[in-house]
């Protein structure tokens, strides 16, 4: 059947609800490039407004599982469960935790985008380890997780099409934020993807797409529903983005502080988490195994190591580093404060992000912190070092880094808010 877009966005315009055959036609018409970029992002901006009911939400989802193939690994010999992060700043906790929970017997199909916007993209980061590939076939896959375990590359090109298509097209007509679209977008890849448990981190707060506790939790909730009607088991964690994770941002910086993870060390919230979703994905897989154990005894970071060097990469080769490095300090005495937006802007504008998706990013760039949140800061003492190759960028990230310092302790917070099944 053949509509007009045009009938379909004032449908939408008019708060009406989208039939399903009006659904299926108008996301395989974009996909095929029938409905134009201008029109779809009418509708884009159309459904942000007005919404969508559980029903279209769940259409549209399978419309977008519809425009490419399912993902089949056939029988690998490990249950295969995968998790996704709606995306934060320094949230670079694929690294350790698709090793972590390949060394505890499950399999992760890990298959990742690129950052665009202030959240850096799991590729970016990996791309700093020297000669690591992020394009693998399906059979390259397949092998990995039979052979390793853990597989962490780029979507291949038929899984979900019109998500790539949408998801470029949403990034610049601020149409991210609706619940509708990312949930379809996160779900429609994560079923085509073929894997049989996924856990989500939902983020909350001012570094994430949902800024307060209530959309979160709807976002949540639609993603747990539709991945239920999917025949994939999800649950989904609620964690707080209002502070960057760990104390490194940027793409280098990131892989050395996961790897400081998979070595039994680095930042507790970043262990924190990593432990927390392990948990959530040994579960779904049915494995009774304590995934802090596997951490502490050095076996996730020896899977990481095949995992990395399965990839043509190299895990002992030196990371890149910055040509300049300044360092930030407090302006008075007082609580080192760090808003995980304006980090995550900074590291962007220092060169860890991209602004158009054709652009390259800088593998060494990024903000390291030197001290926690809310430790106690004497005037002058240094809070941040920001790192760059281009130092004509280093007054740009300082505007965003004014307020790194409150006179009060700030409130108590915590990391796991919420877990929803
Ligand atoms: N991540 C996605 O894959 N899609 C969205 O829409 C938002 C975050």
């Amino acid at each position: 059947m053949t509509f007009s877009a045009r009938d379909v966005i004032m449908a939408k315009r008019d708060r009406a609800r989208l039939s399903d055959e009006q659904i299926d036609w108008v996301v395989a018409a974009y996909t095929r490039g029938d409905v134009a970029d201008e029109q779809m992002s009418a509708l884009a901006m159309a459904i942000l407004l007005n919404g969508m009911d559980a029903a279209e939400i769940a259409r549209w989802t399978q419309a977008m599982i519809d425009s490419g193939e399912v993902l089949e690994f056939g029988d690998i010999g490990r249950p295969l469960v995968d998790k996704h992060s709606t995306g934060g700043v320094g949230d670079k906790i694929t690294l350790p935790l698709a090793p972590l929970v390949a060394a505890c017997g499950a399999a992760v199909p890990q298959l990742s985008g690129r950052g665009l916007g202030h959240t850096g993209g799991t590729l970016d980061k990996l791309e700093s380890i020297r000669g690591w590939r992020a394009s693998l076939s399906l059979e390259e896959i397949t092998a990995q997780l039979a052979e390793v375990g853990a597989v962490i590359c780029a979507t291949t090109p038929t899984l979900a099409p019109a998500d790539r298509k949408l998801y470029a097209l949403r990034d610049v007509t601020g149409t991210v934020e609706a619940i509708p679209l990312i949930a379809s977008s996160i779900m429609s890849k994560k079923i085509a993807e073929g894997t049989s448990g996924l856990v989500l981190d939902v983020k909350v707060g001012s570094g994430a797409f949902m800024k307060t506790a209530e959309t979160a939790r709807e976002l949540a909730e639609t993603m747990v529903a539709l991945g239920g009607a999917h025949g994939l088991a999800t649950t989904a964690l609620l964690t707080d983005m209002t502070v960057p994770l760990g104390r490194a941002i940027g793409n280098a910086l990131e892989v050395e502080e996961s790897v400081e993870v998979l070595r039994g060390g680095g930042p507790a919230d970043v262990v924190e988490l990593t432990v927390a979703l392990a948990r959530e994905m040994l579960a779904l897989a049915k494995i009774d195994i304590d995934p802090a154990a596997v951490l502490a005894s050095g076996e996730a970071y020896a899977v990481w190591e095949r995992m990395i060097a399965a990839q043509g990469g190299d895990p002992s080769a030196p990371l890149p580093v910055a040509t300049h490095v300044e360092e930030l300090v407090a302006d008075r005495s007082g609580h080192a404060s760090f808003d995980a937006l304006s980090v995550g802007v900074a590291a962007w504008r220092l060169g860890a992000g991209r602004a158009r998706k054709e652009d390259a990013v800088q593998a060494g760039a990024g903000v390291r912190l030197l001290v926690d949140h809310g430790a106690p800061v004497e005037a002058g003492q240094p809070l941040l070092e920001l790192h760059t190759d281009t130092p004509d960028a280093v007054a740009g990230a300082r505007a965003l880094l004014t307020e790194t310092v409150s006179d009060a302790p700030p409130a108590q917070r915590s990391l796991l808010l919420d877990t929803i099944r």
